[in-house]
């Protein structure tokens, strides 16, 4: 049997293990720099690509372990890890493009990319088309010939759970594509075989999925990683070695968190569906979800996050989320513990009541990340929850 035929569940436990020596844990290089044996050797690694032992802001090989097993995952020629997921996202954002340049990028996107997209490019003459990502050909139809050097996707969405046609957004001719794919990590959706360009995560979420690193990556063809690579060193938000150390030990059980928290999503969306208090239930597992057929072409598991609306509105929302006995009211997702979030008081708080709309979040949405408590605490801490009066 090839490495190439091997389940993704299992590559993830075997990927990254270069340089080990006979260690089974990765090994923590916790160094700044490294003795370089000549000057010329000195010379080459500092203008090289890649250099896992020069000085870490370019490369450390902890964090080059971790960059080889996305890489792996993903059917990727190379990666480079990032101080956090924002920092792979405004690294293709403004380490591809440039003055004069034109983005195609989604409605419904990571609060960061959003705000991103609308503050920092503007202010380097970056144009940025918005277009509604369920809508078929929305992508292609919003590309300028010529100008438009980037499309940028997210899928599934925040907080929605909205998804783009892979095999629609991988066919357009021209700028460069690139799928967030966060929500779905490697093993549940691979962007590059559907001829996306670059794939970025936030492996501070599931991939390390302990809630204990904050850890970006981006990975696709070698050429246009390493065009990024460049420009990353000097941007400075380098992996930490500790954190892609977190990142290696995640991804080493990513395939049972992924199985167990989708399984557990689909009690709670199932029981959320039945409940009076809940207006629509989103999840991608769900034969309701307007995407469902995509969902089961593109993603080989429904995954862990679930949104809903309760038709109590904001009041309804916070009584809710502040109701909660086992599932804990904070930002993030994809780790052990259940998570909620209330996105129209928190992470979308800065956005404009029409922005909120087109995001498709209303007063009363919330978003649940299940974690690997018990399905049946988790329904009873829900019951319990929405029958809290509001206010
Ligand atoms: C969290 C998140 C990000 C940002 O990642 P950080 O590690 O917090 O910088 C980007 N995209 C999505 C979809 C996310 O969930």
């Amino acid at each position: 049997m090839t490495e190439h035929e091997l389940h993704p569940e299992t590559k993830a436990i075997r990927a990254g293990r270069g340089d080990n020596d006979t260690a089974l844990a990765p090994i923590l290089w916790a160094t700044t720099t490294f003795v370089t044996p000549t000057v010329a050797e000195g010379r080459k690694m500092a203008t090289g690509i890649g250099s896992a032992r020069f000085y870490s802001r370019y490369g450390n090989p902890t964090v080059a372990g971790f960059e080889d097993a996305i890489a792996q995952l993903e059917g990727a020629e190379t990666a480079r890890a990032f101080a956090s997921g924002m920092g792979a996202i405004s690294a293709v954002i403004l380490g591809l493009c440039s003055t004069g340049d034109h983005i195609v990028a989604q409605r419904q996107l990571y609060a960061g990319t959003q705000l991103l997209l609308q503050t920092a490019c503007p202010r380097f003459g970056i144009d940025v088309t918005f277009v509604d990502a369920t809508e078929p050909g929305a992508f292609a139809a919003a590309v300028i010939p010529g100008r438009t050097t980037l499309v940028f996707a997210e899928t599934p969405a925040n907080p929605r759970l909205d998804l783009v046609d892979l095999d629609e957004l991988g066919a357009i001719a021209g700028p460069m594509t690139v799928v967030d794919s966060t929500f779905a990590t490697p093993l549940i959706q691979r962007p590059l075989d559907h001829g996306v360009d670059l794939v970025i995560h936030s492996a501070t979420k599931a991939i390390a999925g302990h809630n204990d690193a904050t850890l970006g990556v981006v990975a696709g063809a070698a050429e246009l990683v390493d065009w990024l690579y460049s420009f990353a060193v000097l941007q400075g938000a380098n992996a930490s070695p500790f954190d892609a150390l977190n990142g290696l030990r995640g991804l080493r059980t990513l395939g049972v968190r992924l199985e167990r928290q989708s399984a557990t999503a689909g009690v709670l969306a199932r029981f959320l569906e039945s409940h009076p208090a809940t207006a629509e239930v989103r999840w991608p597992g769900l034969e309701s979800h307007p995407q469902y057929e995509l969902a089961q072409r593109q993603m080989r598991l429904p995954g862990g996050l679930l949104t809903f609306d309760l038709v109590g509105g904001i009041e309804a929302g916070v009584a809710f989320v502040e109701g909660l006995e086992i599932a804990q009211l904070a930002t993030s997702l994809g780790g052990p513990e259940t998570l909620v979030t209330h996105p129209a008081s928190t992470t979308h708080v800065n956005l404009t009541p029409e922005e909120l709309a087109a995001n498709g979040i209303s007063p009363g949405t919330v978003r649940v990340s299940t974690g690997l408590e018990h399905a049946d605490d988790l329904v009873a801490d829900f019951a319990q929850a929405l029958e809290r009066p509001a206010g």
